[in-house]
């Protein structure tokens, strides 16, 4: 993990920032879920890719942070560079991603998507 210090996510307004992760993160398919309707009764995230719990939404929420690297600023992003299909397994895609934030440093990721159906590009 990185050894800096953005600006502390406002996880007291954790509704206002859950929105804005299923937005920002919408093409992973990021869903949260309350206790109330969870299987484990926990506090859940799920997405393309992965999955977590906690006993807290303010808890949840600093793990998926954590998860996507993301400081939690409004003008986080990551922007995708490339996308192309994955040669070992045609149903996932690999997507280049670089971080654009004021506050986080630009530095660039790969991930893996399962994405069987054609993208965007593959479409065209
Ligand atoms: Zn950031």
């Amino acid at each position: 993990m990185e050894q800096q210090a953005p600006p502390p996510a406002d996880l007291n307004a954790p509704c206002a920032l859950r929105m804005m992760l299923i937005r920002r993160y919408s093409y992973l398919t990021l869903k949260f879920s309350n206790p109330i309707i969870s299987a484990s009764g926990r506090w859940e995230a799920s997405w393309n890719g992965g999955g977590t719990a906690a006993d807290t939404e303010a808890a949840l929420l600093a793990t998926v942070l954590e998860k996507f690297q993301d400081c939690g600023g409004a003008e986080h992003s990551w922007e995708t560079t490339g996308t192309v299909r994955d040669p070992l397994n045609g149903e996932n895609v690999i997507l280049t991603q670089r971080r654009v934030c004021n506050y986080c440093d630009g530095k660039e990721r790969v991930i893996t998507l399962y994405h069987p159906g054609p993208t965007a590009e593959e479409d065209s």
